[in-house]
């Protein structure tokens, strides 16, 4: 491929990984970095609900018990969302795509555009630590920024470092009762895109289980190869 189909194309990342893997938070630092636009379809979903549209009103009780939201829900989010002028900048996906089914819609979708995906980046962590991280995640209400009960405090208990809200929440499915759920729910459905990804030759895979920062480091590099 040329240098400028290159440039004309904006760059396509997915983060995989199961609940906690740091997906989040890394989408976050990656779009600082390299100027792209992070789309977490958790986000869209929570925001669906707490606006009580009809996709909200269905994806409610299938998000608090922990499973999977329909893919005709998830996906009409996601191209509602990709249809914005500022996914041109490049996005990185966060929770998307969570099954097959999604992984070939998306496929086809930016085949339609003529793009395609930069790198599918799976960040693994076991089964023990993403418990542990979904368990002490909590985040500030006014800019997302995300914290953990004991691997990222703010500098001040219950103030945002980034700005300065003490508006700090926790998720409501982030509990033990529904952690289990979205693990089984991990596994089952959203761990067989390694091997869809592998196939398709975009697959990248990080030990996540390191901190914050070194990981960084790792998606950092991979990212500057994959959107150069
Ligand atoms: P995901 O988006 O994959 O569900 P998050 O990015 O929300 O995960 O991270 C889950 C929790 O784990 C958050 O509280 C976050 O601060 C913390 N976290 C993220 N990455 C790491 C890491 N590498 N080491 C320790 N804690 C982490
Ligand atoms: P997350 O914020 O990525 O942890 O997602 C929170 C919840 O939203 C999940 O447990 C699912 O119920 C739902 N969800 C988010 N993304 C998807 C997706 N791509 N497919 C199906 N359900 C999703």
């Amino acid at each position: 491929m040329s240098g400028a189909d290159t440039m004309t194309r904006p760059a396509v990342l997915i983060l995989l990984g199961p609940p906690g893997a740091g997906k989040g938070t890394q989408a976050r630092m990656l779009q600082d970095r390299f100027g792209l636009v992070q789309l977490s379809t958790g986000d869209l979903l929570r925001a669906a609900v707490a606006a009580g549209t009809e996709a909200g009103l269905a994806a409610k009780s299938v998000m608090a018990a922990g499973g999977l939201v329909s893919d005709d829900i998830v996906l009409a989010i996601l191209k509602d969302r990709l249809a914005a002028a500022d996914t041109q900048q490049g996005v990185i996906l966060d929770g998307f795509p969570r099954t097959t089914v999604q992984a070939q819609a998306l496929d086809e979708l930016l085949a339609q555009s003529g793009q395609r995906i930069n790198a599918a980046i799976s960040l693994d962590v076991d089964d023990a630590e993403m418990v542990v991280r979904v368990a002490g995640r909590y985040a500030c209400g006014d800019c997302c920024e995300g914290y953990h009960d004991s691997y990222k405090m703010p500098a001040v208990a219950g103030t945002c470092d980034k700005c300065g809200s003490t508006n700090m929440q926790r998720r409501a499915d982030d509990n033990a009762a529904t952690v289990g759920q979205r693990l089984m729910a991990y596994h089952a459905q959203t761990a067989p895109l390694i091997t869809y990804y592998e196939k398709q030759g975009t697959l990248q895979r990080i030990n996540a289980m390191g901190e914050i920062g070194q990981v960084a480091e790792e998606l950092g590099a991979i990212v500057k190869k994959a959107v150069a």
